[in-house]
């Protein structure tokens, strides 16, 4: 055993060595914009509970109607011991509300990408991502075994120059008479999560239609934002029947937890036979699945309606107020993920620090969750912070950097 754990101090020594070390900050409150986090009282622009429903009493309140009805525990696998109600109800309201045939719950956003690109491709087919695609994307491709091609973030030129190669490798293969054809699923985020901006959508339908590909679209940061009805980046765009595969977290701005994949009924079908996740997993328990449900109820209704108006506004507001600082925007208001690239990881951290001392929290985003050399602030505005709280946060901001 000392052995073991010398060998791990060793790899750690590596992590810290690049100012690369992560720790836990334990925090004694509920989430939202003011945490009590190791003693502290701080002001929040972390977390992606974008409309501050986590701590709503509304889904409060749904949770703990689940826990008395249903119990604490979901007992096994949908498959192995029966699928709760809640588990049912919650997909009826995701699929009205992405208005898709219909949808399928995980217990993470993690989760259903595992489930829905393992369930999709095998080893012979061709996967191609954006180059800032989300890990759990990214390693639900690697499991596959299948061809996995990266283009240049949002670069549509890229995308097509690797979809002109997959078909000519889908020509070359040919189908043998027992094999089915040849496919090539591309997958992107809508909002992304890391750089706060948005995929150009619409073109990317259309050469994935021209090259006969598939297009699985990540609305985790999207989902209860966008759109008419908060549904998306995809149904701001009116490409709600064009997608083939949608997916999302209940934990961000829905409020709870938990992923889906919405789409056709048949797409369900496929998952609850094939994603190993689904499968060989405890389901979710009933107070997650009731919460999102309530969640998703709040947001398309009037309350979701104010709260949406006022994050934009928030946005908005932060993004003017920063004035000096560099911030990392394709365009205005593209997203409530604001990134104040520093690029030093060690520099990074430092900013954090110093505005962790001014009683404010924003973390350092470093390497692996983004490029090394890109360190970044992530800032992401939510609906409850207050005014006073965003002009506080980007006087501190110009403090630090300025
Ligand atoms: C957070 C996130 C996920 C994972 O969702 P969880 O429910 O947290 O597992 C997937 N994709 C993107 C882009 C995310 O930001």
């Amino acid at each position: 055993m000392l052995e073991f754990d010398q060998e791990l101090a060793r790899d750690l020594e590596v992590i810290k060595h690049q100012a690369l070390l992560r720790r836990l900050s334990r925090v004694d409150s509920a989430q939202g914009t003011c945490l009590r986090m190791e003693g502290c009282e701080l002001l929040s622009f972390a977390s992606n509970d974008y409309l501050g429903l986590a701590a709503d009493a509304a889904l409060k309140e749904a949770a703990r109607q689940a826990v008395q009805e249903y119990g604490a525990g979901s007992g096994a696998s949908r498959l192995l011991c029966g699928s709760l109600a809640p588990h049912h109800t919650l997909e009826e309201a995701l699929a009205a509300f992405k208005q898709t045939q219909a949808a399928l719950s995980f217990g993470s956003g993690w989760a259903a990408a595992l489930g829905a690109i393992g369930s999709l491709i095998s080893r012979n087919d061709v996967l191609i991502l954006d180059r800032l695609a989300h890990a759990c994307l990214v390693d639900a491709a690697r499991l596959t075994g299948a061809k996995l091609r990266v283009f240049a973030h949002n670069d549509l030129a890229d995308l097509e120059a690797l979809l002109q190669w997959a078909v000519a490798r889908r020509a070359d293969q040919g189908v043998e008479s027992h094999a089915r054809p040849m496919r090539i699923l591309i997958v992107t985020e809508s909002v992304f999560s890391m750089d706060g901006d948005v995929a150009p959508l619409v073109p990317m339908v259309e050469l994935k239609d021209r090259y006969g590909a598939w297009l699985m679209v990540d609305e985790a940061h999207a989902t209860g934002l966008y759109g008419p009805r908060r549904c998306g980046v995809i149904e701001s765009l009116g490409l709600g029947g064009r997608i083939e595969v949608q997916m999302g977290t209940l934990g961000k701005a829905v409020g709870a937890a938990g992923g889906y994949i919405a789409g056709s009924r048949l797409l369900r079908d496929l998952l609850v036979n094939r994603a190993r996740p689904f499968i060989f997993s405890t389901a979710p328990v009933p107070a997650a699945a009731a919460a999102a449900q309530i969640g998703l109820d709040l947001i398309q209704g009037e309350r979701g309606a104010r709260l949406t108006r006022l994050l934009w506004e928030r946005v908005a507001q932060f993004e003017e107020a920063a004035g000096r600082i560099p911030l990392h925007r394709s365009s205005p208001g593209a997203s409530p993920i604001v990134p104040v690239i520093v690029g030093d990881e060690q520099r990074a951290l430092a900013a954090a620090a110093a505005l962790r001392a001014e009683g404010i929290y924003v973390p350092a985003i470093r390497y692996p969750t983004v490029q090394r050399g890109k360190a970044r602030l992530r800032v992401t505005l939510t609906a409850a912070h207050t005014a006073a709280e965003v002009e506080r946060l980007a006087s501190e901001l110009t403090k630090v950097l300025g």
